[in-house]
């Protein structure tokens, strides 16, 4: 199966959840088997050899996808969620949206020096949530991070917001 026919397998929702968002939406390649697999296997080939500790998942999509890669490359997984979810001790992040300003949070004790993490989501759109996690994750002082999107979208320039040593690659560019 090649790149297109993957990208191809991926629904767009015109006007969701607000008029003007052309929404990317992932559960036509999930429901795939054999567009799972080869993303799955894509996934694996980037990052095998990088020695990853950790694969950092961001609610909600990131807890799909970044699993099956943890599990293949022999990593933990630890999710990045909304205030209030979860229950041990956390560290938080505010960071701006087009309306008004989000939160995200992890758990004190997630990450050591010792780690080396792979930042994972479904989507990289204006790059404001992953820079927010990119930064907590920073906090933890980890040896090297990676950051991983399914989809990149053209035309945000939302990997600008990262800095070099965020090493980000996406799998399909829409
Ligand atoms: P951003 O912070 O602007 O990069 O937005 C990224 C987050 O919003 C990701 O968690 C995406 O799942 C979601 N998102 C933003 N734009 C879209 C879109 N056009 N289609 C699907 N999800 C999107």
């Amino acid at each position: 199966m090649s790149k297109e026919s993957l990208a191809k397998s991926i629904r767009t929702i015109p006007d969701f959840p607000k008029k003007g968002i052309q929404f990317k939406d992932v559960t036509t390649l999930f429901k795939s088997a054999e567009c799972l697999k080869e993303l799955s296997d894509i996934m694996y080939d980037m990052y095998k050899d990088k020695g990853i500790t950790k694969v950092v998942g961001i609610e909600s999509r990131g807890f799909i996808t970044g699993p099956i890669l943890a599990t293949r490359i022999g990593a933990g997984f630890v999710p990045i969620r909304k205030p209030d979810k979860l229950p041990a001790d956390t560290i938080s992040k505010s960071y701006e949206k087009e309306y008004g300003t989000d939160t995200i949070e992890i758990h004190k004790d997630a990450i050591d020096e010792n780690d080396i993490i792979l930042l994972h989501d479904d989507l990289l759109a204006t790059g404001g949530t992953m820079k927010a996690a990119y930064d907590l994750v920073k906090e933890f002082h980890p040896k090297k991070i990676y950051t991983n999107f399914i989809i990149e979208l053209k035309g945000l320039n939302g990997r600008d917001v990262f800095p070099a040593d965020a090493n980000v690659d996406s799998i399909l560019y829409l």
